[in-house]
């Protein structure tokens, strides 16, 4: 349905949600009041404590029995995604469902390792009389905003790492999608109580979330929404993930399968009916490949719309079919703006260098792709390409890859989701200096004489200068100032 006919037939306080294929309501589900959103976030916050004092272990324990739960009702899952969306099931299944709990099995095995405290200055810290660690801290409580073009993979994608960083969590999913955010809610109650929370409603319900205000905000949705949570999230200082959106770049060079590459590069751009964060929305192909290329796709395109099943859902809130075009100008809108629609531009270049340039200059990636049979020259492409993924020979799929790394750089957002590094987004890194002689007073303590003086000064001279001699002579002098100084303290 049109966005402007959901509009119409919505009522206050309540979300309703209609099917993109038949125009029939799906669902009815109360709206949150900014008082109750606040009230969850106070719940959570009372909730937390006991959560983190579980251990990474525990958690991780407690989030298999979600993953339990959730593949125990994977048909709702997939009926109620594919009902909302209008998406056909396999890709409910295949990009909701799925990653989803491969993320809560791989992110909970590898929680009590990424969140270890570690030691560091090893060589150095002793010097000082210091030992030194960095401990990984949860922030408190955590809330989510998602959107609704995976409402389920796309919540859990970011409250996963969060919760087994030993933070609580409220997520408020899409107003589009809100019967996938009752089925999350529902799911979620097998974690001890007000630990996860979910509250339901449009953007109004998304502000009183940061405004609660919460201890971090993780933002997955478009980029023009990013910039309005950022500016409201900059009164309390919070400190964000922005997951946004792309406009994504294929690189076909001269010497790709085109046979592999026109079936990839089609999916890559109309999966999901083109309504996903990294769908390729340039494909930059080299001329003398182009017309053979183009005509592959074309015909791909027409075999996909012939299969008996659908294969490429309509739009959820909007209405066009797949389309092809040759070339972009300046003019266009979509030469400025993610499409998120099925739209692929197929624009001819010289040659590879013209295709880096272009993918750098004529919009922003969230990922990039790059399509050829040389792999060291798909890594040499890849490095000169911005965005925060590059895929080689496939497109979009490493989103569902948990061992890797989901996130953008400049206007496709900023932090990471995925991996250790995912984990540790959501805990506050503490360094933890202990002093190794607790009766000990130390040498930058008062009084500043002569001898505190001459040991920082050779201290200076050690670490600054080059080679053995040198280094020998400084350290020589550092201890006796060193013990003078220290015999001089206050
Ligand atoms: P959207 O920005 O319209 O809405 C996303 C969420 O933000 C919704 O839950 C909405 O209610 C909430 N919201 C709206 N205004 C708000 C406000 N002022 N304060 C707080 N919350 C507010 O996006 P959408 O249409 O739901 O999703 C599509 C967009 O998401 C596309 O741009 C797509 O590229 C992007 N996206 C990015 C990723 C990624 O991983 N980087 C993944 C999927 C989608």
């Amino acid at each position: 349905m049109a966005k402007a006919e959901v509009a119409e037939l919505q009522v206050p306080g309540v979300l309703r949600s209609f099917s993109p294929v038949t125009g029939e309501l799906v669902s009815e589900v109360k709206a949150a009041t900014p008082n109750e959103v606040r009230e969850a976030v106070e719940r959570a916050r009372l909730a937390q404590p006991g959560w983190a004092a579980l251990g990474a272990e525990g958690r991780a324990k407690a989030l298999r029995t979600l993953a339990y739960e959730i593949r125990g009702r994977m048909d709702d899952f997939v009926e109620t995604v594919s009902g909302e969306t209008g998406k056909p099931r396999v890709e409910a299944l295949s990009h909701d469902v799925l990653p989803t709990l491969l993320t809560i099995r791989y992110l909970g095995r590898i929680a009590p390792k990424a969140l270890r405290s570690q030691r560091v200055g090893r060589l150095i810290a002793p010097v000082l009389g210091l030992s030194s660690s960095i401990d990984w801290r949860p922030f408190g409580v955590v809330g989510f905003i998602s959107p609704w073009n995976y409402p389920v993979f796309l919540s859990f994608i970011s409250m996963v790492p969060a919760l087994l960083a030993g933070n609580a969590v409220v997520l408020k999913p899409s107003e589009v999608t809100p019967a996938c955010g009752e089925l999350m809610r529902e799911v979620l109650t097998v974690l001890p109580e007000d630990v996860a929370a979910v509250v339901q409603g449009g953007g109004e319900v998304g502000a009183a979330l940061v405004d609660a205000p919460c201890d971090k905000i993780c933002f997955v949705g478009s980029t023009a929404t990013g910039r309005r949570i950022a500016e409201a999230a900059a009164k309390h200082l919070t400190p964000l993930v922005m997951e946004l959106g792309g406009q994504d770049a294929a690189i076909v060079c001269e010497d790709a399968d085109l046979d592999a590459a026109s079936s990839g590069v089609l999916w890559g751009a109309f999966l999901n009916a083109g309504q996903t964060c990294a769908a390729i929305e340039r494909a930059y192909v080299v001329e003398s490949v182009a017309d053979r290329f183009k005509e592959r796709l074309l015909a791909k395109l027409r075999e996909v719309e012939a299969q008996p099943e659908p294969q490429i859902g309509p739009l959820c809130i909007n209405r066009y079919p797949p389309t092809v075009i040759e070339g972009r100008s300046e003019q266009m809108a979509i030469f400025r703006e993610e499409t998120f629609g099925p739209v692929l531009p197929i624009i001819r270049v010289k040659d590879e260098e013209e295709a880096i340039r272009r993918a750098n200059e004529e919009g922003y990636n969230l990922t990039a792709s790059v399509w050829t049979k040389d792999k060291g020259k798909a890594h040499a492409i890849g490095a000169r390409v911005k965005a925060g993924t590059i895929t080689v020979n496939d497109q979009a799929a490493s989103a569902g890859a948990p061992w890797g790394l989901w996130g953008g750089v400049g206007e496709s957002g900023y932090g990471r989701l995925h991996g250790e590094l995912g984990i540790r987004e959501f805990a506050v890194p503490v360094h933890v200096a202990t002093t190794l002689f607790p009766k000990m007073k130390k040498a930058w303590w008062y009084p500043y004489d002569r001898p505190t003086l001459s040991t920082f000064r050779a201290f200076a001279d050690l670490v600054g200068s080059e080679g053995l001699g040198a280094k020998a002579r400084a350290a020589a002098t550092i201890l006796p100032n060193a013990i003078r100084s220290i015999r001089g303290k206050i």
